[in-house]
């Protein structure tokens, strides 16, 4: 098929990128990036970046680059300057190592046989049907793909490029922020917050056409131990606190309705997450989850008052309680700079492309750059189906979400400091 130079360079960036080794390491805690493969990766990534011209390329010890494109406006022009992040790691749901990517040009509506075993059908994919005639990249069955998120690190490498070398198009100062790790749900703790510029960043982390998520969970961990009173078991009656029945009594009064298993959308929930103990004491973890923080806080109080009516039923028992919020939601902190959605909206307005806001089920890294005061909504970038052997991407909605970057890079142009 014959590309535009944009995208046949978009294309050869991302097959490029996918075959590196990029798997994060969950499990690993004393070593930052957690796998060398990643280093593998920020190191080409760097030394592309110098090629095209980019002079302020830093390289944290930890793996992060911020690299930035400076701005080129008349002087006395100045607006502010804005990010677009991406990571080079991929899950280790499925293997993620020895990706070998295959491009479908002119794609014919068909299921996929992805190998002798496994087939990408169309039933289950129909956002296939969309990309009839056109370029998807697929897996060969036996690994992930990685454009969960090596489609974003293309997608804002490619448009990095185009800006360095065409003069002509006019741009404030942007800042490309590559990260490592955030499969492991990390990435951002070493984030050198201190060398970053952006007022807002945009995260190239999405999947299907059109998809905008500016909102995720706020989310807290409560830990809760149960003291019992043992006794010989032999004579326990009316003088044994069994701390494991304690515990029982907890869980069953959570409202079962609001669990994850039964919810979805913008409810919230509650869920016990993990429980270890003998009679004499139990420890267990509950996560809480809410878009909202005031019910995220209400959720929390009837914890600690079941907590009192466990005591009260199992007089002489203790319950101990702690609660800790982990992340919150991002769209806190969004929704304090209109700016930063509509810089979206009308992007994709002049692009004529519909959007489609999600909420997301989970934090993400730019939870992690909200709570250090950056809003950091997520784009799509034409992934799906990630974290499995079904994962394929769409060239097209590659391209549309690198012109969106562009639009959004044209919007902030015209706003002053
Ligand atoms: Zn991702």
């Amino acid at each position: 098929m014959e590309y535009s130079p944009f995208v046949a360079d978009l294309l050869d960036r991302f097959l490029r990128y996918v075959r590196v080794d990029t798997m994060s390491n969950p499990h690993i805690t004393d070593r930052r990036p957690t796998t060398a493969g990643q280093m593998d990766l920020i190191n080409m990534v760097e030394k592309e970046l110098r090629e095209f011209g980019l002079n302020d390329v830093y390289l944290d010890p930890n793996g992060y680059i911020i690299a930035r494109l400076p701005s080129n406006l008349s002087e006395g022009k100045q607006c502010p300057t804005i990010g677009f992040m991406a990571h080079v790691d991929t899950a280790d749901d499925v293997m993620g190592n020895h990706v070998k990517p295959r491009v479908i040009e002119c794609y014919d509506g068909k299921d996929i046989q992805l190998n002798d075993e496994f087939v990408l059908s169309v039933s289950d994919n129909p956002e296939l049907q969309r990309y009839v005639g056109q370029t998807i990249i697929t897996t060969d069955g036996t690994t992930l793909l990685g454009a969960d998120d090596k489609a974003g690190l293309a997608i804002i490498m490619a448009v990095a490029r185009k800006l360095s070398q065409n003069p002509d198009i006019k741009h404030g100062e942007i800042e490309l922020i590559i990260t490592t790790d955030e499969e492991t749900g990390s990435g951002m703790d070493f984030f050198p917050i201190d060398t970053c510029r952006s007022k807002c960043c945009y995260t190239l982390d999405g999947d299907r056409l059109g998809m905008v998520e500016a909102e995720c969970f706020n989310a807290a961990t409560v830990e809760i131990d149960f003291h019992g009173v043992p006794f010989h078991l032999g004579a326990a009656r009316g003088k044994m606190v069994n701390s494991v029945t304690m515990a029982t009594l907890f869980i069953a009064s959570l409202p079962q309705a609001e669990s994850p298993e039964a919810t979805d959308g913008r409810y919230g929930y509650y869920c016990a997450h993990e429980i270890h103990g003998t009679a004499e004491k139990t420890h267990l973890i509950v996560y809480l989850r809410d878009f909202d923080i005031d019910r995220l806080q209400q959720r929390i109080d009837t914890l600690k008052q079941l907590a009192k009516t466990v005591e009260m039923v199992y007089l002489g028992g203790k319950v101990e309680i702690n609660d800790k919020i982990v992340y919150r939601n991002m769209y806190n902190e969004i929704k304090k700079h209109p700016e930063v959605m509509e810089a979206i909206f009308v992007g994709a307005e002049k692009l004529q492309l519909e959007l489609e806001e999600k909420v997301i089920r989970g934090g993400t890294d730019g939870a992690r750059l909200a709570e250090l005061g950056i809003p950091a909504p997520n784009l799509f970038t034409g992934g799906h189906n990630y974290h499995s052997r079904f994962e394929w991407a769409a060239l097209s909605t590659m391209e549309t979400a690198a012109q969106l970057v562009e639009q959004i890079i044209a919007y902030w142009k015209g706003v002053s400091i």
